[in-house]
């Protein structure tokens, strides 16, 4: 298995880990951000506590942030609407002509923008495939819905492969050096 198209731009445990500071030390002022097992488990209807004082801050320093799901549409807005976000629904990642579609009508700048997800097989994939970059983080909690457990089977070992070769860029230590 080739891993080279799995190689993250960078790596955190979870979404919430990340200081703010380094997305601007990173260039970066768009945020694509997954929802399931990335900003909440799949099972939230509603956004949890942590989820609404991130995205708040997030805001407050004026970051652009789009949701970017696979997930069903009604799911994707009613989380989206309470969060006062826009967003993707259906996303259909790995591909990523629905991710160009809307960075190229909102006039988002590719080069300053990063996608944050959870999944190598969807979330690395469509971010490599859209030209922007990507972080991966682990899953937030232990369960999954159904349609991903067979996405994980293939994440797994890659992911194993990924840590063992030292591929996985954590953002702390990108941080550092700058
Ligand atoms: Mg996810």
């Amino acid at each position: 298995m080739c891993t080279r198209r799995y190689i993250p731009t960078y790596y955190a445990n979870n979404i919430y880990e990340v200081d703010i500071a380094f997305y601007e030390a990173e260039n970066i002022t768009t945020l694509l951000i997954d929802l399931d097992n990335t900003l909440d488990s799949f099972k939230a209807k509603t956004p949890s506590e942590k989820a609404r004082s991130l995205i708040e801050n997030l805001h407050q320093y004026g970051y652009n942030i789009i949701i970017i799901s696979n997930n069903k549409g009604n799911r994707v807005k009613t989380y989206a609407d309470a969060l006062d976000l826009a967003y993707l629904g259906n996303a259909r990642k790995p591909f990523a002509y629905k991710i160009k579609k809307i960075l190229a009508e909102n006039d988002i700048d590719k080069e300053k923008t990063l996608l944050i997800g959870d999944q190598l097989m969807t979330d690395v994939r469509a971010a490599k495939r859209a030209g922007i970059r990507v972080m991966l983080t682990e899953k937030l909690v232990k369960e999954d819905q159904w349609t991903t457990h067979i996405n994980r089977l293939f994440d797994r070992p890659i992911r194993r492969k990924l840590k063992r070769k030292n591929l996985l860029n954590d953002w702390r230590e990108v941080y550092e050096q700058n």
